[in-house]
């Protein structure tokens, strides 16, 4: 089915409001049109390939050329720009690319000789193209590789309906006023970033474009300019905390919401968040379903904290099996994965899809995850979900970071390890007594280790099959 242009629909229907903006210029919908239609010109002149990579910092240039390749009818292949070289070869092969538009910052990566720089595509006097009155929603806008969490990043496609179901979805739980401005500083290389563009789009809605993340620069935008919602991942959203209890931040009157998701919290940073008037709303997505399909509604927010809330207009959601597992069926969900037919198929239970997380309802049908079913440790028949181990241990004194896998064992089948980061020497024999005063004790982990830093991939997310060895060994 085809439906209008987007961009061509909101320079129609809201010429003069501002759709993005970096915090020095701004460019308004109408705006937008000939800035968008002329490096999907140049994009046109250099490739005849249906797909286009992408690798950008959260800013302008970086803004139009993914617009520009949606509007040269290609697909926009989003890359990651802390990938390794040998990840990214992979992934601009797995893709077919002859033509990644850079950010000029990124300049020296590796591409594989497709490169192209933003600053090249602005200069380029190719003529500028014609855009295409209507988007078909079954085609497919973005190819976005998943976090990679547990293994190889598998790149999921997203078509227009996939995005234009998932922001529908979200806006009739939190509202779509007509003074939103919503803050991106979640990379747009990640849902969580790119979906923001995407609603902009949808809802005729300005987007705050800012670089990268750093929590004193995001508060005092929030503080100084009338940004209502900010999308955050937990590391984020403490960061951020931390520097409005050290620095007393107020933000603007015109400020909605936090919209929390990517990952589990602990209840004592919700608690803490509520305390400094840090309105909080959790939700739940995923790669695969274009971002959330679970969320709270910000009245409901403060009273479940820890929960992700109700499945959203759209979704059916059920639990299945003996663990739990949540599997899902929405307009949101992808087609399937770009060149792995049989992974994906693996993932579906009939018309129901498999999302790998485990959870449960509260009496008011109110969903809270418990952890992902491949990271399910199984010591002496009993389920350890690491998650909710690394929320309680996160809380004992000086622990910055933590992760528990699990580690073979004779006796137990599996055992919990905790790795640990921390500025000072930790006591293990006291983090494991607080273990025990928390939880029941099988959950509490047999071995600590204490390392440097965690490996983490760019949402935040630590990447606990990169922990395996060390555990291993330990
Ligand atoms: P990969 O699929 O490559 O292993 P990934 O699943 O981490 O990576 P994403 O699509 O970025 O890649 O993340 C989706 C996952 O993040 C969900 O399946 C879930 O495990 C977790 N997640 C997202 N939101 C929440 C939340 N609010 N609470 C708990 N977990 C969440
Ligand atoms: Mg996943």
């Amino acid at each position: 089915m085809e439906i209008p242009n987007w961009l061509l629909k909101q320079a129609s229907l809201n010429p003069n409001r501002v759709a993005v903006n970096d915090g020095t210029t701004a460019y308004t919908f109408a705006q937008l049109v000939p800035l968008v239609a002329h490096r999907a010109g140049q994009i046109q002149a250099q490739t005849d390939q249906p797909r286009v990579g992408v690798m950008t910092h959260n800013n302008l240039a970086g803004y139009l050329a993914a617009l520009g390749v949606l509007a040269a009818d290609k697909t926009i292949v989003w890359l990651n720009w802390r990938l390794a070289p040998e990840e990214l070869s992979r992934q601009i092969g797995d893709a077919g690319l002859d033509l990644v538009l850079v950010d000029d910052q990124l300049a020296d990566r590796y591409y594989g000789g497709h490169r192209v720089l933003c600053s090249e595509l602005t200069a380029g006097t190719a003529p500028a193209a014609v855009l295409t009155p209507t988007v078909d929603l079954d085609a497919v806008a973005s190819i976005m590789y998943t976090s990679g969490t547990t293994g190889q990043p598998k790149g999921v496609l997203q078509t227009y309906g996939n995005h234009l179901a998932s922001a529908i979805s979200s806006s009739l739980n939190l509202g779509v006023l007509p003074n939103d401005l919503w803050l991106c500083v979640a990379p747009i290389f990640h849902i969580s970033g790119f979906s923001i563009l995407m609603r902009g789009l949808i809802y005729g809605m300005g987007v705050r474009l800012v670089n990268h993340f750093d929590a004193q620069v995001v508060n005092q935008i929030l503080e100084d300019e009338p940004v209502t919602i900010i999308s955050a991942v937990p590391y984020m959203l403490k960061k951020m905390l931390e520097d409005v209890q050290a620095n007393d931040h107020c933000y603007s009157s015109a400020f909605r919401l936090v919209l929390l998701g990517g990952g589990t919290i602990d209840r004592a940073t919700l608690n803490a968040c509520e305390e400094s008037g840090l309105p909080v709303v959790q939700c739940y997505g995923m790669t695969e379903t274009c971002s959330q399909f679970v969320a709270l509604s910000a009245e409901e927010a403060p009273y479940h904290l820890g929960s992700v809330g109700k499945p959203l207009f759209t979704t059916q959601l059920r639990l299945v099996g003996e663990h739990h597992e949540i599997e899902i069926q929405t307009p949101a969900l992808t087609p399937g994965y770009l060149n792995q037919p049989a992974k994906f198929a693996a993932k579906h239970d009939g018309d129901w899809y498999r999302t790998g997380d485990v959870g449960h309802f509260d009496e008011d049908g109110f969903l809270y995850v418990d952890g992902r079913l491949d990271e399910m440790i199984i010591s002496g028949g009993e389920n350890i979900f690491p998650a909710e181990v690394e929320n309680v241990l996160r809380q004992y004194p000086g622990i910055q970071e933590i992760a528990v896998v699990g580690r073979n064992d004779q006796q137990w089948g599996a055992v919990p390890v905790a790795v640990v980061v921390s500025k000072q020497p930790v006591d293990f024999q006291q983090l494991e007594a607080f273990g025990r005063e928390h939880l029941a004790h099988y959950k509490v982990p047999k071995v600590y280790l204490q390392t440097d830093a965690l490996p983490k991939n760019a949402s935040g997310k630590v990447q606990k099959f990169r922990l395996q060895d060390l555990v291993a060994n330990a």
